[in-house]
């Protein structure tokens, strides 16, 4: 797989790219930072929700505990005015495909950022007293996830300053207590206490690392795993190619040698060597067939081959009306259903439908699909033609009432080669190419395809392409 340009690593990077980066690709640290501001959205409103709880009347009297709402107001605010600067800073940074230590650093922000904020929240809702400190560690987690191995490392660091902040400072006499229970209920003043408020960060320190430590080390391994699956796959879309432009040469070669049996055949045929006898003209006859098919296979397995090698950059894709290609291989479609009574039913309207195409391509498409209709269709079948035009897309749906296709085969018929058991039996002389054009064409052109069937009812096949 080539790599696309916003997947090359920058060749210079700050230090502070190349000390806190894991190895990560821009977009995947580009994607990482979306989904950080999508989940910080969730905790803003859940801080909101908080606000309103803690100003909801007390159950018991006297309560049991009092939370200021004021916290929790102040945290989704600051929470809230961030994400939308941070969300605006993405969208920069996601434009530009070689941001990476920009992102690096924005990430970092971010990061501190929410450590503040859980600072104060920690504060507000009385240090030690609640389980709050909990929530520092998923922000442990994602570290090991965004940072490399030492960075991560400072960043928990500062993480642990951040947590054991409000408590220090209250310790020291900077902050005053803040407590969510009533002072004559408190059995004891936890701040005032040395050895509490040592123990208590020292707890902090332990939790942290050690989360640090295990899930560093996993995601250490997860992203190994990942870069050698990728590798693999490189390694083995390589080998892929190379075998299709082996397979294509060798099919070039041999369609000229071919092409001229073809044209020896039907000089006997057509008897410009002197008439023949009934048996031989027979054979030759049967020869002739033969060597149609064989040409039409040849010459897929060369247009599949082409597809393959091509990608959207290098194909001549123009602005172009589908509609009457689609209407000529509709009436071409006709003639070959005539001999079956197979009807096409086409209810098209013909306001230009212009999408980015090469003209060859669809009549391919359109072609293999309406002759697999009309094969597979039963005697004095019909086969339904509609064009969907969709917002920014065109669907175009071919539906026959046929033999169908085993659920099991479904995700197989786009293989080359590849046949059900029942359409075997019932078009014994086809190849088995036509669905595999039919992908390679429709990703060509940033479509998709879709197939719905039902066994012994008919297939539907969808095409979506940009409009
Ligand atoms: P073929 O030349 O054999 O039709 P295709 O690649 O076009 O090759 O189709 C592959 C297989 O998909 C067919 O052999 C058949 O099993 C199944 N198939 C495709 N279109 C239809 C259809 N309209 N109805 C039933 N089966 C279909």
């Amino acid at each position: 797989m080539a790599a696309s340009p916003s997947l090359i690593d920058t060749p210079r990077q700050s230090w502070h790219a190349r000390v806190c980066e894991k190895g990560l690709r821009t977009t995947e640290m580009s994607e990482r930072s979306w989904w950080f501001i999508r989940t910080r959205w969730n905790a803003t409103a859940l801080c909101f929700l908080g606000a309103l709880w803690a100003m909801l009347p007390p159950v018991r009297d006297p309560p049991l505990f009092m939370v200021d709402y004021r916290f929790f107001l102040i945290v989704g605010g600051l929470l809230a005015a961030s994400n939308h600067l941070y969300t605006r800073m993405a969208r920069n940074l996601t434009a530009d495909p070689h941001a990476k230590t920009r992102l690096c650093r924005f990430l970092s922000l971010q990061v501190l950022t929410d450590y503040a904020n859980l600072s104060l929240l920690t504060y507000g809702l009385g240090g030690i007293e609640t389980p709050i400190l909990i929530l520092f560690l998923p922000h442990i987690i994602l570290l090991t996830l965004f940072f490399s191995r030492a960075y991560s490392f400072i960043m928990t660091w500062v993480g642990i300053l951040f947590a054991s902040l409000p408590i220090l400072l209250e310790y020291l006499g900077i902050l005053p207590v803040v407590s969510i229970f009533d002072a004559t209920r408190k059995m004891i003043d936890v701040t005032s206490s040395l050895v509490i408020t040592s123990s208590y960060v020292l707890g902090i320190i332990a939790a942290f690392l050690i989360c640090w430590y295990l899930v560093g080390g996993i995601t250490a391994i997860l992203l190994l795993r990942e870069r050698q699956l990728e590798l693999a796959l490189q390694q083995l879309q390589r080998l892929d190619r190379e075998k299709s432009q082996i397979t294509l040469r060798a099919t070039h070669e041999l369609k000229a040698p071919f092409a001229a049996i073809k044209s020896y055949v039907y000089t006997l045929r057509d008897g410009y060597c002197g008439p023949l006898p009934d048996k031989a003209r027979q054979v030759v006859d049967r020869i002739g067939e033969r060597c149609d098919l064989l040409m039409e296979k040849i010459s897929d397995i060369i247009h599949l081959s082409n597809l393959r090698t091509a990608t959207p950059a290098n194909t001549a894709l123009s602005e172009t009306d589908l509609l009457p290609i689609l209407a000529k291989e509709i009436d071409d479609a006709r003639l070959i259903g005539e001999p079956r009574g197979v009807r096409i039913l086409a209810s098209l309207d013909m306001a230009p439908c212009l999408i980015q195409a090469s003209k060859e391509h669809l009549s391919t498409m359109f072609s293999n699909l309406l002759r697999n209709a009309i094969s597979y269709s039963h005697l004095e079948g019909a086969v339904e033609v509609t064009l969907e035009r969709r917002d920014r897309q065109v669907a175009i749906q071919i539906r026959d009432h046929g033999i169908g296709i085993p659920t099991e085969h479904l995700e197989k018929i786009f293989e080359e080669h590849f046949r059900s058991n029942n359409a075997v039996r019932f078009n014994p002389n086809s190849s088995g190419m036509g669905l595999a054009l039919v992908r390679e064409i429709v990703r060509l052109h940033g479509g998709q395809i879709r197939v719905k069937s039902e066994l012994g009812a008919g297939s539907r096949f969808i095409v979506t392409l940009p409009a």
